[in-house]
């Protein structure tokens, strides 16, 4: 007999049970090439942790030498709670019409009433700030471009910045011609911070548009069409207003 596909609606699939299967559902979903390093932007020189004497999915960069794992930066990350069940308790709450109280969750997920709460609230405010589906489309011009804004946290006894961009924060933002606009916050404007983006956020079926920087080259081949032109860019106007919302 063919083993029972897991879909989505099934409540006992692996990922809603297994913390491995929920990390690994999570991987792939933040990651549909590769670990990528949210401290600097890497995702050539990452290598994973494997054995007991770490904790399950932490990875190195061997760039920055910094260590993560894919809850970083994420609603997960200070979590007590095993990923498995905010897995389910995301999927519960994004499924049903009628909303899911915290009692509910309690029942479901054998955790405090305390808990359920907590964790109802956070994924409600999760969802709102949530971009739902992808940006761009089959005849659609999609924009990218990426801005220098603002001061990075200096490191303790670094010294003051002068010129340059290189302390500055990268904004990446995908502008759909005639719709939406979407900002994220990159460690650095690499082609691997940038290819992140597009991977997560940006419909392939669109028409790309970008300056001639070299990090868009081979990620543009990807898309329907990829137009790069030499000192182009987003108007700021456009831009700015969304700039202060990925601070
Ligand atoms: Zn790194």
């Amino acid at each position: 007999m063919p083993a029972k596909k897991a879909g989505p609606a099934d409540l006992s699939a692996p990922i809603f049970t297994n913390e491995a299967k929920a990390r690994a559902h999570l991987e792939g979903l933040r990651w549909p090439n590769g670990a990528f390093c949210p401290h600097c932007g890497d995702t050539e020189n990452v290598t994973s942790m494997n054995g007991d004497a770490h904790r399950a999915g932490l990875y190195q960069c061997n760039s920055c030498r910094e260590q993560f794992s894919v809850t970083v930066g994420t609603l997960f990350e200070r979590s007590h709670l095993p990923l498995h069940k905010w897995l389910l308790a995301f999927h519960l709450m994004a499924s049903s019409k009628k909303g899911v109280s915290a009692h509910q969750l309690h029942r479901m997920l054998g955790i405090t009433y305390k808990t359920a709460w907590f964790m109802g609230h956070r994924i409600r405010e999760t969802m709102k700030t949530l971009h739902v589906g992808r940006i761009g489309g089959s005849g659609k011009t999609l924009e990218a471009d990426e801005t220098f804004w603002g001061q990075k946290p200096r490191q303790k006894g670094a010294r003051k910045p002068r010129g340059g961009y290189q302390h500055k924060n990268v904004i990446v933002s995908l502008v759909e011609r005639g719709g939406d606009v979407r900002s994220f916050h990159v460690p650095s404007a690499t082609a691997g911070a940038v290819r992140h983006v597009l991977d997560e956020q940006a419909d392939k079926q669109s028409h790309l548009m970008t300056d001639d920087a070299k990090h868009y080259r081979k990620v543009g081949r990807e898309f329907a069409k990829h137009d790069r032109r030499f000192g182009w860019h987003v108007s700021p106007r456009r831009r700015s207003a969304f700039a202060p919302l990925c601070r």
